[in-house]
């Protein structure tokens, strides 16, 4: 496995606000009403807030009354008012078995529930993260707004973005700023919305605002019904998300990838245009862009999906079928794309 973080490099994806939100979905059905008797710790530093030892104790005897996510953490909350929360982060896992099913050596904690269960968190490279808090001292205030929620209008958008002057997408995957929002889906908006990652928030007109929140929400609402994109692959027929090198769904022209803040991110550089007052600063990021001419590196970085296995909830046996066989037409259909675009650039001379 390669040495990257994940984030610049070609390492996994990190699960967002749509696959967070699907693996809360399917753990609620899972555990809902269950109460926790006991807990096993592998990985010390997976609990963030007790010490291994005193964990199991302080989580025993609490009931799930409902699980549900804020930003990127699932959020399992308790009776006695208690929330425990987890970060999946770039490997995590959830499986609830049977007690006494076989253990790998990446499972880094166990919950063991009253009804013959056990919530397994497996993790490979333990950057995962479980907490437990009292409800009214979770950290869940250093968090900006959800973006689906109701109460989140095109008015409380502009609100929060006028009074900011960061480029656009260090400003997307600020958690401080919004909820849940990464890698993937800060590129897939800005590309909907046809708004350069280097833009500065500054230099938004009304139009540009507009476009950017009603595009942000529709690519996180399309995710979610999608059951999150990085657990089934990123399916969307329209998408630039590591299709560095393959041709625009709109203009045919060749996506790119720079790394900005030590992210990378995919854009197209005709249809996400920079405006001249923003191009000071960047001239030096976007030297950094890769290809220059619209070669398909023939590499994707591993997906979730593969990480996650079958079992994993969030994906059923049947589910992980179609999502295999929606790789596959995927792969023909970008083949297919990239062909047309070769003929077109032949033929433009
Ligand atoms: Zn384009």
């Amino acid at each position: 496995m390669p040495a990257s973080c994940g984030c610049s490099g070609w390492g996994p994806p990190v699960p967002e606000l749509p696959e967070v939100e699907t693996v809360a979905r399917d753990l609620r059905g899972l555990i809902l009403g269950a109460t926790i008797v006991g807990a096993r710790v592998s990985w010390p530093r997976t609990v963030r807030t007790h010490a291994p030892e005193l964990f199991g104790e302080a989580v025993a005897g609490h009931r799930v009354v409902d699980v549900g996510r804020r930003a990127k953490l699932i959020v399992v909350h308790l009776s006695g008012d208690a929330v425990l929360t987890i970060h999946l982060k770039m490997t995590g896992q959830l499986f609830v078995v049977p007690a006494g099913a076989p253990e790998d050596p990446y499972v880094r904690l166990v919950l063991e529930l009253d009804n013959g269960r056990e919530i397994h968190f497996r993790d490979i490279r333990k950057f995962g993260r479980v907490g437990l808090y009292q409800a009214d001292g979770t950290p869940f205030a250093a968090f900006g707004p959800e973006p689906l929620d109701p109460a989140f209008t095109l008015r409380a958008f502009r609100k929060l973005i006028r009074r900011r002057k960061a480029r656009l997408k260090p400003l997307l995957v600020d958690q401080a700023f919004l909820a849940g929002v990464g890698n993937i889906y800060a590129d897939e908006a800005l590309w909907a919305a046809r708004l350069h990652p280097l833009r500065s928030a500054a230099s938004l007109h009304p139009p540009d605002e507009r476009r950017l929140y009603l595009e942000l929400r529709r690519v996180l609402a399309e995710a979610v019904a999608r059951r999150g994109s990085s657990i089934d692959d990123y399916t969307a027929p329209e998408g630039i998300y590591q299709r560095t090198g393959e041709p625009c769904p709109r203009c045919g022209r060749p996506i790119r990838r720079v790394v900005i803040g030590a992210r990378s991110t995919h854009f197209c550089s005709w249809c996400q245009r920079l405006p001249s007052r923003d191009r000071a600063g960047a001239a030096a990021i976007l030297r950094g862009i890769v290809p220059r001419d619209g070669v398909a590196p023939g590499r994707r970085g591993t997906r979730w999906t593969e990480l996650a296995g079958k079992a994993a909830i969030g994906l059923s046996a049947d589910e992980a079928a179609r999502a295999v066989e929606r790789e596959r037409a995927g792969r023909t259909r970008r083949a297919a794309a990239t062909r047309r675009a070769r003929a077109r650039a032949a033929v433009g001379g």
